[in-house]
């Protein structure tokens, strides 16, 4: 399934606006509310896309990369990686938006307004792939060092059922009401429940593997979808794959740092490979095909009879896979002629035999500088 354009999604320009994004967003959300379209799934999937557009649109770093590198930029390109928010993420992280609109964050069988959702923190790990990973696309399993939900307590931060109690303070409702005198009058005053920080719940004896929190130093296996034409320095995003919050909240993002390892033949340059090969002399006078790697195997190339030192050969389609595209840079072989140091007695009669034999005198010709030869492949 091909994901939708976010700017698309949001029914915005390319250079909307920090507040023309936020505008769109809210109009979208309010569309789609399932309040408003109650058991509608079609809905809940338009409301989720246009949460997941606004979750990178609105953060200017994602943005960014969105901009540079499209879905692959921000971790979207596959599904299975995808964004993971779930209706509760989407209140809870831009339920503010609703706030103005009379909606709530989205009725009582969801998340209480007051209750404060935490927040598990990013994690930044970096992936160094070669050049051969980065031509295809590469999955790779990283175990990574992260917090994760407490087994023992099943992340509820109780020893057992029995020590989560109904908050006695606010009677499980998360928050308290005070009365205050103002200029105005009697105004009501609702905050969040101090003794259970708006739980609603008060836990009598803590889980003794997380002290409480829910969550514990732990490792999971994270599976990470590389799409090809990824380049040094690019950093992808996976939501929801860093730390575990406390207390059942969000998981933070994993950030991958791409680090692309040098390679020991080819040079990279954009999509474009570039490859030195040596031929003989007698190979070069006569010509002859040989077989040059590629990046993904190797390839038969024809060396035709009188090949100059400097001669460019371009393979079309044999470089790398552009990001987010079916395009595919090309391969370039810059053709050497080898002249060997050391010669036995016998190599040297040959070749002083033809020291002065007519067709082997170098004529005088211009060459163009090697930048200019690459250039005309793409004019
Ligand atoms: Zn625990
Ligand atoms: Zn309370």
């Amino acid at each position: 399934m091909t994901k939708r354009d976010y700017y698309e999604v949001l029914g915005v320009g390319k250079n909307a606006s920090e507040q023309e994004i936020k505008k769109a967003y809210r109009q979208k959300a309010i569309q789609y509310h399932p309040d408003k379209n109650p058991d509608n799934k079609e809905a809940e999937e338009k409301f989720k896309e246009a949460a997941e557009a606004y979750e990178v649109l609105s953060n200017p770093e994602k943005r960014q990369r969105y901009d540079q590198f499209g879905h692959a930029g921000v971790g979207g390109a596959s599904g299975a990686q995808g964004f993971g928010m779930d209706m509760e993420d989407i209140f809870s992280r831009f339920g503010s938006i609703f706030e103005d609109f009379g909606f709530g964050f989205g009725g009582s069988s969801r998340r209480s307004r007051s209750q404060s959702v935490q927040r598990g923190t990013n994690i930044r790990i970096k992936v160094k792939l070669t050049l051969e990973e980065i031509a295809k696309g590469v999955e790779k399993n990283i175990k990574v060092q992260k917090y994760i939900h407490c087994k023992v307590c099943g992340s509820t931060g109780a020893k057992s059922s029995d020590a989560v109690k109904t908050c006695p303070s606010c009677h499980g409702s998360g928050y308290t009401v005070r009365v205050q005198q103002s200029i105005f009058g009697a105004m009501q005053v609702q905050s969040e429940c101090p003794q259970c920080n708006g739980k609603g719940k008060i836990i009598t004896d803590k889980c003794t593997q997380c002290m409480g929190n829910g969550i514990v130093k732990g490792e999971e296996i994270i599976n990470i979808k590389i799409p090809p034409g990824v380049a040094n320095g690019m950093q992808l995003s996976i939501n929801g794959k860093g730390n575990a919050a406390p207390n059942h909240g969000i998981n933070g993002d994993l950030f991958v740092l791409i680090e692309e390892i040098p390679h020991d033949l080819f040079e990279r340059d954009g999509n474009n490979i570039y490859l030195e090969h040596y031929i003989s002399f007698p190979q070069a006078v006569l010509g002859t095909s040989v077989d040059i790697p590629t990046i993904d195997g190797k390839a038969r190339i024809k060396i035709a009879p009188g090949t100059q030192s400097g001669t460019l050969l371009r393979l079309q389609g044999k470089g790398i896979t552009e990001l987010q595209s079916y395009n595919k840079g090309d391969l370039i072989v810059n053709i050497n002629v080898y002249v060997p140091k050391n010669i036995t007695k016998e190599e040297k009669q040959i070749i002083e035999g033809l020291m002065h034999a007519e067709n082997f005198q170098p004529k005088l010709q211009k060459r163009s500088s090697f930048f200019n030869r690459v250039k005309q492949f793409f004019e």
